[in-house]
């Protein structure tokens, strides 16, 4: 195969016509894969997708396009193409309870945005080109976005919520009483670049203190945050286990829910009915993620806690799924973490299928339907020209089976080539 695509590169350099000459940045021209249009299923074999500067210049089948003279040929025949994956529930600073989260707390800023940067640099490279960012530290994640944009570090395009807001007490670091107190704390995440604000209305599984099923917040602390978000036209998600709790947030506009752990029938219908968005982050509480939490060195009340809370976690889902519930790739862990013999984002996806999800539907959640959460999928989420060429590719149809992204060998963001595995003398740096 490896041959056969080199010499199918050779040959379309020495076939290609001075086609239409473009104007400005040089083109790459990815050819010979199938790509994938993930709103509907369709895929177009022997494809060329044609790359300029950072977007997508036109895509369409190679009999039909032609090559422009010049352009850098990157072979793809076997492959297919797909958007690139989108993780929504991400911490790149992420601490967890037991040994390796314990050497961690006397981590520096300094130390942690670094630590952060080859998290963010890892993930780009298991082929995540988007994430949201769902709570870190003193605003480390808008430097560390900036310093992506501007090119200084290497990572996935990042939408961040700045740090967990909670009542005193609550799963997360910023505290804040008061409906004022929650005023204040959020428009300063949004001045400081949150285009999400992150509260926690419920406890969490790492929580020492405090209950996944408690309700903590007050209506008037509630209502009041939602909408400081809304007049500044961000949205809002909120860490939560608790279908109480769940439910006193949707009264309020809630825009998005992590988890979901133990919500009842109630709480799905409300939120199909709103449209109102879940994140799963079903990795966390399955048995794929036992061997990391071990790893970690987890203490046993923790791993019971897990157990105990996956089965409700995994009852919700399929309900959910099967009620037609916005569902948007979230993992809790690192994007690239190994995970039943993948990375979590990959075993997210898996487990999606496995729920209930066709192939297709599972792919959605990793790529368009996290985009439209975003409110960004006029800019990335599909292979179509003017979008961002933020783009994966796999060695079998995934539309056929989500497990076809466990063999993702090929990452390109904004256009640059970060991995290819059967050519890396072609990766960009
Ligand atoms: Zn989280």
């Amino acid at each position: 195969m490896k041959l056969w695509r080199t010499v199918l590169a050779a040959l379309t350099v020495v076939c290609a016509t001075a086609a239409v000459a473009q104007e400005g940045a040089p083109v790459t021209a990815l050819v010979g894969g199938t790509v994938v249009d993930v709103d509907t299923g369709r895929s177009t074999p022997n494809a060329i997708i044609l790359v300029q500067g950072e977007r997508i210049l036109s895509v369409g089948p190679a009999a039909s396009l032609p090559l422009p003279y010049g352009a850098k040929v990157v072979p793809m025949t076997g492959k297919w193409l797909i958007p690139g994956l989108m993780n929504m529930h991400v911490h790149f600073g992420l601490k967890l309870p037991g040994a390796e989260g314990n050497a961690l707390v006397d981590e520096t800023d300094g130390e942690e945005a670094l630590r952060m940067a080859d998290n963010a640099r890892r993930s780009l490279l298991a082929g995540v080109t988007t994430v949201r960012l769902t709570a870190e530290d003193h605003g480390l994640d808008f430097m560390l976005k900036r310093a992506i944009e501007k090119g200084q570090a290497v990572g996935p395009r990042i939408e961040s919520a700045g740090e967990l807001i909670v009542p005193t007490g609550g799963h997360g670091s910023l505290e804040a009483d008061g409906p004022a107190a929650f005023s204040k704390v959020a428009r300063e995440q949004i001045k400081r670049g949150a285009s999400w604000i992150k509260i926690a209305v419920s406890g969490g599984i790492s929580d020492t203190h405090g209950s996944i099923s408690a309700a903590p917040m007050t209506d008037a602390e509630l209502s009041t945050i939602i909408e400081v978000a809304h007049r500044n036209g961000v949205k809002v998600t909120a860490h939560n286990g608790s279908s109480e709790a769940a439910l006193q947030a949707l009264k309020f506009g809630i825009d998005c829910f992590e988890h979901g752990y133990h919500f009842n029938d109630d709480v799905l219908a409300k939120m199909k009915a709103q449209g109102v968005w879940l994140v799963p982050t079903m990795v966390v509480s399955q048995p794929g993620a036992y061997e990391f939490y071990r790893k970690i060195g987890s203490p046993p009340w923790y791993l019971e806690r897990v157990a105990s809370t996956g089965k409700d976690h995994w009852a919700m889902l399929q309900k959910a799924i099967k009620m037609g519930i916005n569902v948007a790739l979230g993992t809790d862990q690192f994007p690239f973490e190994p995970n039943d013999g993948t990375t979590a984002t990959v075993a997210e996806a898996e487990l999606y299928q496995k729920a209930g999800m066709t192939p297709l539907a599972a792919l959605q959640a990793a790529t368009i339907r996290p985009a439209k959460m975003l409110g960004l999928d006029d800019q990335v989420g599909r292979i179509v020209a003017g979008q961002y060429a933020d783009i994966v590719a796999v060695d079998a149809d995934p539309t056929k089976d989500i497990s076809a992204l466990r063999t993702l060998d090929f990452v390109m963001k904004g256009g640059a080539i970060y991995r290819d595995d059967d050519h890396p003398e072609l990766i960009a740096r």
